[in-house]
C-alpha cells in the first residue's frame, strides 16, 4: 500500500517570523542576516532576484540602500519560539511527526485513508496561519523523498495554491513534473554530485534520476544514491525517525562580535556557552560523561597570527550540573588559551551522553553531593524558564559581555521578553 507522507514547510522562514510583528514588511524586499551580521540566510520572495542566498553583506549594504531593501540581524529567540509555535499545531494533524529543521517537519498521514489529502493540507496552512501568521507549504508524496519534492513544487508553482499531492497525479502528469525539477532540487542530492551526475551520466532531471538503474549507481557512488532511486519511484525507504530522540552531543559555539584576546572574556564566553548546553542537556532528562572546549583565532589570520586549540576533560561521573560542567570547561581553557591572539570564536560540546536515570555513577569517585545538585538545577530551570532565560545564573557567565556578537538592526523579542512584548498604541 503506498504512503502518503508530508513535509510542510514556512516560506521564507526568518523573513516570515519578522513580518509576523512588522506587517509594514510585507510585500516588501526584506533579508535576515546571519551572527555578526555576515551574511544573507532568508530573502522574502521580493529580494531573491537581486539577492543571493548566503552573500556576504558588506558586498550588498550599499545596493540594499539605493534600493530600498530592509535588512534585518537574526533574532533567534524570536525564531526558536516561533517553531515552537507550528511545531506544536502540526503535531495535532498527526501524532507521527518528526521536527526536520527549525522550520519544517514531516508528517505521516498514511492513515488517512478517507480524508481527501489536498483539503487536508489546506487545512493546515490555514490553522498555521492564523494561529501563527505564518505561510507554509504542504507538499505529500509516497516518501519523504517525494514529499520534499512535492513541497519544492508546492512553492514554485503557484497553481498549487501552497499544497501540492503527488499522490494524486497520475504516472503521466507525475513524470512530467518531475522531469521539469533539475537533480540538485531532489532531496540529498548536493551541487556536487547533481554536476557528477549531469556529466558522467547524463542525468539532468528528477525524472532521469527516477529512470535510472539504483545499482548501478549504488556501485559507482553510495547506498544514498540507490535509496533516492527508490524513494522516487515512491518505494519508502527513509523511515521518519522517532521524536523526542536525545541528541548524541550539544554543540554551542558562535563567533564573537569583536575579537578577543583576554581569558576574562573567554571565561565569560565559554561560561555562558556551557550553561545553555546544560539546559538542554536537563531537558532532554541527560547526564554528559564528557566536556569538550575549542578557541580559535580568525580564520582569515595567517602564520604567526593563527592559533586553533581544543581540549577534552572527561568527568569522573556524568553530570547535568552546570557548575561541574563549568568547572570543567574553565579547567579545558586553561590549558588551551595563550595569550597575544586575537580569538574570534569559542565553542563547547556536552558528548558521552546518556540517559539520567539509567547512570550509574561510579562509586569512587568524588561525588558532588547529587540530591542537593538536582534540587538547585531544578530550581534554576523553572526561575529562569518563568523569569527569562539569564534570570539566574552563575557570574561566571559575566554581565556586560563586550565581546558577545554585533546585532545591529535586531528586532525585539517580541515573544520570548516581556519588555519587548509588541505594544499596540
Ligand atoms: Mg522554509
Amino acid at each position: 500500500m503506498s504512503r502518503s507522507i508530508a513535509l510542510i514547510d514556512v516560506n521564507n522562514f526568518y523573513v516570515s517570523c519578522e513580518r509576523v510583528f512588522n506587517p509594514k514588511l510585507v510585500g516588501k524586499p526584506v533579508v535576515v542576516l546571519s551572527n555578526n551580521d555576515g551574511c544573507v540566510i532568508s530573502r522574502s520572495n521580493e529580494a531573491k532576484d537581486d539577492i543571493p542566498m548566503g552573500a556576504s553583506w558588506f558586498k550588498y549594504k550599499d545596493f540594499a540602500k539605493q534600493h530600498d531593501i530592509t535588512a534585518l540581524s537574526s533574532n533567534y529567540a524570536l525564531y526558536a519560539d516561533m517553531s515552537n509555535r507550528v511545531m506544536r499545531i502540526l503535531n495535532q494533524f498527526s501524532l507521527e511527526q518528526e521536527i526536520y529543521s527549525i522550520d519544517e517537519c514531516f508528517l505521516d498521514l498514511s492513515s488517512f485513508k478517507r480524508i481527501d489529502l489536498l483539503d487536508y493540507g489546506q487545512q493546515i496552512r490555514l490553522r498555521i496561519g492564523k494561529s501563527t501568521g505564518l505561510p507554509v507549504s504542504v507538499g505529500i508524496g509516497a516518501s519523504k523523498t517525494l514529499a520534499k519534492l512535492a513541497n519544492h513544487c508546492a512553492k514554485k508553482n503557484a497553481e498549487f495554491a501552497g499544497v501540492c499531492n503527488f499522490n494524486q497525479l497520475n504516472s503521466t502528469q507525475l513524470n512530467r513534473l518531475l522531469s521539469s525539477l533539475e537533480v540538485q532540487n531532489v532531496w540529498g542530492i548536493g551541487r556536487k554530485l547533481a554536476a557528477k551526475l549531469k556529466n558522467d551520466r547524463n542525468i539532468h532531471t528528477a525524472l532521469d534520476l527516477k529512470q535510472a538503474n539504483p545499482d548501478t549507481l549504488r556501485r559507482v557512488y553510495s547506498v544514498v544514491i540507490e535509496k533516492t532511486i527508490r524513494e522516487l519511484n515512491g518505494i519508502a525507504c527513509i523511515e521518519l525517525e522517532e521524536p523526542g530522540l536525545a541528541k548524541k552531543q550539544i554543540i554551542n559555539s558562535r563567533s564573537f562580535g569583536i575579537p578577543v584576546t583576554d581569558i576574562h572574556s573567554l571565561t565569560e564566553a565559554v561560561s555562558f556557552y556551557i550553561s545553555r548546553a546544560a539546559v538542554k542537556l536537563r531537558q532532554q532528562q541527560s547526564v554528559a560523561g564528557m566536556v569538550h572546549v575549542y578557541i580559535q583565532t580568525s580564520r582569515y589570520r595567517t602564520g604567526k597570527n593563527f592559533y586553533s586549540n581544543s581540549y577534552t576533560v572527561p568527568l569522573p561521573n556524568a553530570t547535568d550540573d552546570t557548575r561541574v560542567l563549568t568547572k570543567s570547561a574553565l579547567m579545558a581553557l586553561q590549558q588551551i588559551y595563550r595569550p597575544g591572539f586575537y580569538y574570534a570564536k569559542a565553542g563547547v560540546m556536552l558528548t558521552a551522553i546518556q540517559p539520567k536515570n539509567g547512570y550509574q555513577p561510579d562509586m569512587f569517585a568524588a561525588q558532588e553531593d547529587s540530591v542537593k545538585s538536582d534540587q538547585l538545577m531544578i530550581v534554576m530551570d523553572v526561575i529562569n524558564g518563568s523569569m527569562g532565560r539569564e534570570t539566574l545564573r552563575l557570574a561566571r557567565q559575566g554581565f556586560k559581555r563586550p565581546w558577545a556578537m554585533k546585532q545591529d538592526s535586531k528586532s525585539p523579542s517580541y515573544t520570548t521578553n516581556w519588555k519587548e512584548v509588541l505594544s499596540v498604541n
